[in-house]
């Protein structure tokens, strides 16, 4: 890691995370953090509290907790001084946000139901009529679809560049989202990533961006930078190092990691936030108690589970990569010494992650052979959980994707996607062994 900028989306020191000296790992801070058994019958784990609302011990608490919701108290941001409704928060929801935040060392953090419902509060927290969005390409497609259709309806225009940009086309594209903000009235209200690609891998350099975010707007009133952080975060990309404000989950993947919820979260910069819980308050969107519960069990074993399916990754790749049935295998941890991506990679990444593409000699026959055949990967979509899942982009995902941009984007119908889980990785070897002799 290079001497990042440091974000102000990043927490000063937080002296609960020390004995003495020693900074504790975000790993073990999983077990505890956040929740006092004493208040809750002694409890060692904290209890799901199924409740849709809590009561005020007098009139003047619940007064002043709503000033704090509507945001009636100056600063408050959207945050009660304690629990009002299951809408605004809860127990369990405040815990899970305490770690979730600790993984990046940010300043706050919110949940939401899913991972498009916190991009989506996202958005509309920052964006009104006339304001431009700048994002990288492609993205994932729902948000691409809530970007670039959605908010037209309500007046909001976008300008994209590829993911992997250089500082030189991050200039040309922020010059360009100014020009056509000021001629539409509004402002440059968020500058979106995505970051690797999917399913290219390409990486954005986040660093670049904050750069050019710098020289575009200068001191003033800037553009937040958040990031989609499902595929490498928290243990193998921490952006806020980078210059982000926002870092976006969808928790779905690994966080969760057991392929059984939905749910999603922005971590970062508290200004921000605050304004996306002022949305999040009226519009709803907050997780759920049990499922916030559920999050807290898989924070525990994240550590665990990201390590071993990113070192079984690595052991696949390397088999793959020498097959004589395979074209190529896009994966991180093979870019190349001296590329432009290799350096975003060394500055950026911590690890190669667990999803990667293969490139199948042949086409979608072969694809689909190869597929079938599995035994231990189960074909299905999604990534980041215990099991290793495979998928056919061009026939699945982004089968919707008109010919020429799906082209652009290297989906070709010999590409497999693969999300490796944390079996035995000499099992997942014998079995695309076994698959790839069935092409
Ligand atoms: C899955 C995913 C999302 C959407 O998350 P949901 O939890 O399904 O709403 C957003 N971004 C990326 C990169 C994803 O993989």
């Amino acid at each position: 890691m290079t001497d990042a900028p440091i974000s102000n989306a990043r927490k000063p020191k937080d002296p609960q995370r020390f004995i003495g000296n020693h900074q504790l790992d975000p790993s073990t801070l999983m077990m505890g953090h956040g929740f006092d058994p004493a208040l809750s019958e002694g409890s060692l784990k904290p209890p799901i509290f199924l409740t849709s609302t809590f009561v005020f011990e007098t009139a003047a608490e619940g007064k002043r907790f709503f000033e704090g919701i509507t945001g009636k108290r100056e600063g408050s941001g959207g945050r009660a001084e304690g629990l009002v409704y299951s809408r605004f928060n809860g127990p369990n929801q405040e815990i899970l946000e305490d770690r979730l935040a600790i993984w990046e060392d940010a300043e706050s953090a919110l949940s939401f139901s899913s991972g498009m419902t916190a991009i989506s509060s996202l958005v509309l927290a920052l964006a009104s009529q006339g304001d431009v969005i700048v994002h990288s390409g492609p993205l994932y497609s729902a948000s691409e679809s809530l970007i670039d259709k959605i908010m037209a309806r309500f007046g909001v225009t976008y300008v994209d560049f590829p993911a992997g940009a250089s500082r030189e086309e991050l200039d040309a594209v922020l010059a360009k989202a100014k020009e056509m903000a000021s001629a539409s009235g509004g402002k440059v209200a968020l500058i979106y990533l995505e970051s690797p690609a999917n399913p290219t891998n390409a990486l954005v350099d986040v660093e670049a961006v904050h750069a050019a975010r710098a020289a575009a707007f200068g001191e003033g009133d800037l553009p937040p930078i958040a990031i989609d952080n499902t595929f490498l975060g928290p243990l193998w990309a921490k952006p806020l190092r980078q210059g982000a404000d926002i870092s976006v989950y969808s928790l779905t993947k690994y966080v969760g990691g057991h392929s059984d919820l939905v749910a999603g979260a922005l971590v970062g910069n508290k200004a921000v936030l605050d304004k996306v819980r002022l949305i999040r308050n009226p519009m709803g969107g907050i997780l759920d108690p049990n499922t916030a519960w559920m999050l807290l069990r898989s924070l525990e074993t994240l550590e665990l589970r990201m390590s071993r399916a990113g070192e079984n990754a690595e052991k696949v790749c390397a088999f793959l990569r020498d097959h004589p049935k395979v074209e190529k295998v896009g994966y991180l941890g093979f870019l190349e010494p001296g590329s432009a991506q290799r350096d975003i990679y060394d500055r950026h990444c911590l690890g190669a992650g667990s999803t990667f593409s293969l490139y199948l000699k042949g086409g979608e026959a072969e694809a689909f052979r190869f597929l079938d055949a599995l035994r231990i990967a189960k074909l299905a979509v999604s990534l980041g959980g215990t099991e290793t899942l495979a998928s056919a982009p061009a026939a699945m995902t982004h089968l919707s994707v008109p010919d020429e941009r799906r082209a652009a984007l290297g989906i070709s119908d010999n590409l497999v996607r693969i999300s490796i889980g944390v079996e035995k990785a000499e099992d997942l070897i014998a079995d695309f062994a076994h698959a790839l002799a069935a092409v």
